[in-house]
């Protein structure tokens, strides 16, 4: 039998992750990767620690992870009258064994892509080639269609193919023809980063504002000894009634601040300068928050689905690229326990559709920022002293529920042994033996 190989759809962050980990257990892949060249796209995310302590486990130390991002302190809800709704430690200070880390998602996935590069060999990663389908065939194996940069076309044939070609996934829209398109719930984001002066722990995330009208500013950099200042990601944030009036498709359009400055022109306080950020942008992007509808399997015979592409959902839980590592190494486990097999793809989807799938939708009714639909309804905003509002008991409550539901409770976190043992491999094939 010859040595089994997995073709990987999309060279994103989950792409790279399930890479890396394949390569950890000793399993061939290819990745095809659409785009000529990597770049370091995007802004700000968070990295919860449950996928930190796996980015730990694949080799990606504190001290890599400190040149594309900083350990999270803290996260807190501020109301739009400036005071404080909710604050919990995070990551190593919370007591988690392993950090919460705030990055830069485009150095990141550098990071990452660098590092299976150096391990696996510079031909392991195609890039420049979309995969446009796949075709099961009749002894098991799979073959991805691809159509290259240069407009020339070809196919590869493996032993499994992992669509982690993000939420506009060819390989969903194959293995789901029927699914609806895009969702939009009408709130459209604008993005940047500035060098600004870190506020409250100088490691915190702090959603500032109502639920359908707000910010969300953290540090994605260390303080600069020499001037003071770090690198501060903002997501500026409205969400419209009418959504037949915007186009609801784009994804990291670049705009002007002055497009929607003047919904955050007077956000000034005297601990945070909201306009005086927005303006200390280099550059600024536009998305929607979007996500898809869950379905109700990612895999299909030997094809399944990872991270955006099995569950593209909207970023107020800060786990994204979370999951789609939890993906990647959950998929790695079952390998190991069922070999390069579609079983260890069943075992993968029946282990993490249907919670993950509960979470797109929790994440569509705001996620974490509940808490702010809560004072919107109860006082309209307008408090003195928040426990009045809402008790400390039912804010913790929530909060717990919601982090238990998404996969970071710490408790569970600390106890739970490593994912993927120190050192294991996927034994190879047997070899079949010639006939007598
Ligand atoms: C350019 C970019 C910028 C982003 N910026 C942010 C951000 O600032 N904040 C945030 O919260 N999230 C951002 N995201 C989304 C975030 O990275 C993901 O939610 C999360 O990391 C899960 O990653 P993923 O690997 O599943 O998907 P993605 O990160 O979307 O990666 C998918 C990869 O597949 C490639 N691809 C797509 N279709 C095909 C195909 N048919 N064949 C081969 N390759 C294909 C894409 O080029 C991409 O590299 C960004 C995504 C991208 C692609």
């Amino acid at each position: 039998m010859t040595e089994p190989l997995v073709l990987i759809a999309g060279g994103g962050i989950g792409g790279m992750a399930l890479a890396l980990t394949l390569h950890q257990i000793g399993v061939r892949c290819k990745v095809f990767e659409s785009v000529r060249e990597l770049k370091p796209l995007g802004v700000g995310i968070n990295i919860q620690p449950n996928a930190v302590r796996e980015l730990f486990d694949l080799g990606i130390t504190a001290d890599m992870l400190d040149k594309v991002g900083v350990p999270a302190r803290e996260w807190a809800l501020v109301g739009r009258n400036g005071q404080e709704i909710y604050a919990e430690p995070r990551g190593l200070e919370a007591g988690y064994n392993w950090p919460q880390y705030a990055v830069h998602r485009g150095e990141l996935h550098m990071l990452l892509y660098e590092t299976f590069r150096a391990r696996a060999g510079e031909e392991a990663v195609i890039l420049g080639a979309k995969v446009t389908g796949y075709r099961k065939n009749p002894d098991g194996t799979v073959t991805a269609l691809l159509r290259h940069a240069d407009g020339s076309s070809s196919e590869e044939t493996g032993t499994l193919l992992i669509g982690a070609d993000g939420i506009h996934s060819a390989v969903r829209a194959q293995m789901h023809p029927d699914q609806p398109p895009i969702h939009w719930g009408g709130a459209v984001m604008w993005r940047g980063t500035a060098m600004a002066k870190p506020v409250r722990t100088g490691s915190s995330f702090i959603g500032l504002g109502s639920h359908r009208h707000r910010m969300v500013i953290y540090p994605i950099s260390p303080v600069d000894p020499q001037t003071g200042l770090a690198r501060i990601n903002w997501i500026a944030e409205v969400t419209y009634d009418d959504i037949s009036k915007r186009d609801a498709t784009g994804w990291f359009r670049q705009v002007e601040v002055e497009d929607f400055f003047h919904h955050f022109s007077d956000w000034t306080y005297d601990w945070m300068d909201v306009p005086a950020l927005l303006r200390g942008a280099d550059v600024a992007y536009e998305n929607p928050m979007i996500d898809r509808d869950p379905v109700d399997t990612w895999v299909d015979g030997p094809v399944a689905l990872m991270g955006d592409a099995a569950h593209a959902m909207y970023p107020t839980g800060s786990n994204g690229a979370s999951q789609a590592i939890i993906d990647a190494r959950t998929l790695g486990v079952m390998m190991l326990a069922h070999g390069v097999t579609p079983e260890a793809l069943a075992a993968f989807d029946e282990k993490l559709c249907g919670p993950v799938s509960q979470l797109i939708l929790r994440n569509r009714g705001a996620g974490p920022f509940g808490l702010l639909n809560m004072v919107d309804e109860r006082c309209g905003g307008d408090f003195d002293n928040i426990d009045d509002v809402i008790p400390p008991e039912e804010r913790a409550s929530f909060m717990g529920a919601y982090k238990a539901a998404a996969g970071f409770a710490k408790d569970a976190l600390n106890a739970a042994p490593r994912m993927i043992a120190e050192g294991v491999r996927v034994p190879a094939p047997a070899p079949v033996s010639a006939p007598v």
